[in-house]
């Protein structure tokens, strides 16, 4: 019974090493299922000879199709262009790296089989992160449910299935700024959850450092909210009206008084503090209207250099 079809989609980005061991894992998987499938390998300018090696398990093997990017555009960019030319009746997007394990996707695809659009593989805990790692990824969690109006799964990744119906809706969102755990959340749909344990991974090494994360944070805090600049009106707000009653105190002072000694000190902290608060302001603004300086140019998401294996379009 091959009455279904699932495409597989894997970004590759300098996983030379990795190669060999998530075929033979996904094909252990795979070829002992009820469905037919197809393996969208997406490399993302790779720099090593990733791409060779795609090719040659290509070569003889029709179900693995392979995109070629112009350059390295980032996984994010990656899975977009791999979910773009999914066929299949459902999408799974999986890691190189084996750290999703395939071991998941006849679950997955059953949960489907029942009637969920989205099944989504959550991480039952986080014990191969670092004590930094975890206590920053639920801190990010924390903030970006607290300001954004959809609601992004705790320790979900990218590793999930789509029915045929949620591929459709996130192809019509055009942003450049692809926070996918967002665009996921924001399309909607019903969806169940299978939990597993997350490995480490098996060869190679992560494309992450802190200064990465931290802007993959941002990325997602600005594009999914503008509570951050609404908070900046109240505080605008209440600076000034403090700042009004404080000049008042010191015009009745003054008054009732007369001149009192002068405040160089008070005086320098305030133009400070404030020039500080007005910069960061700024800042602030900044990286919205770079976002939409980004997003006017309307440039494609992905150059493609090369696709191998996929039947001619029509
Ligand atoms: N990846 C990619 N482009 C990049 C960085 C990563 O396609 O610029 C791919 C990588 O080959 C792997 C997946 O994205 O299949 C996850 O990357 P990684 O393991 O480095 O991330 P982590 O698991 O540490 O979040
Ligand atoms: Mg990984």
């Amino acid at each position: 019974m091959k009455n279904f079809k699932i495409s597989i989609v894997t970004p590759f980005y300098n996983e030379a090493d990795s190669i060999n061991l998530f075929f033979e894992s996904i094909w252990n998987i795979l070829n002992n299922s009820n469905f037919s499938y197809e393996i969208i390998c997406i490399d993302d300018g790779s720099s090593d000879n990733t791409l060779e090696i795609l090719k040659k398990f290509a070569h003889n093997n029709p179900d693995i199709k392979i995109i070629s990017l112009s350059r390295n555009f980032g996984k994010e960019y990656a899975l977009t262009a791999g979910i773009d030319a999914a066929q299949g009746d459902a999408v799974i997007p999986i890691d190189a790296d084996l750290q999703d394990p395939p071991e998941l996707i006849p679950s997955m695809v059953e949960e489907w089989i029942k009637g969920f659009p989205i099944v989504l593989a959550k991480r039952a805990s986080r014990t191969t992160d670092t004590t930094f790692k975890r206590g920053t990824a639920h801190f990010f969690y924390k903030v970006i449910n607290i300001l954004s109006d959809v609601s992004i799964p705790e320790n979900t990744g990218d590793f999930r299935l789509l029915d045929r119906s949620v591929v459709e809706a996130l192809k019509t969102l055009p942003e450049r700024t692809r926070f996918m755990k967002g665009l996921f959340a924001w399309i909607g749909f019903d969806h169940t959850t299978v939990y597993y344990d997350r490995q480490n991974r098996r060869e190679g090494k992560t494309k992450w450092n802190v200064w990465k994360l931290w802007n993959f944070a941002l990325d997602g805090i600005f594009s999914f909210s503008t509570t951050p600049i609404r908070i900046w009106t109240y505080l605008g707000l209440t600076i000034a009206l403090a700042s009004s009653l404080y000049g008042l105190s010191i015009i009745i002072k003054t008054l009732v008084y007369g001149i009192s000694s002068p405040g160089y000190a008070s005086l320098a902290c305030l133009i400070l503090f404030f020039s500080g608060i007005n910069l960061v302001g700024i800042g602030l603004l900044g990286e919205y209207i770079g976002r939409i300086f980004i997003e006017t140019k309307c440039r494609p998401l992905y150059i493609i250099k090369e696709k191998i294996g996929f039947q001619e379009e029509t």
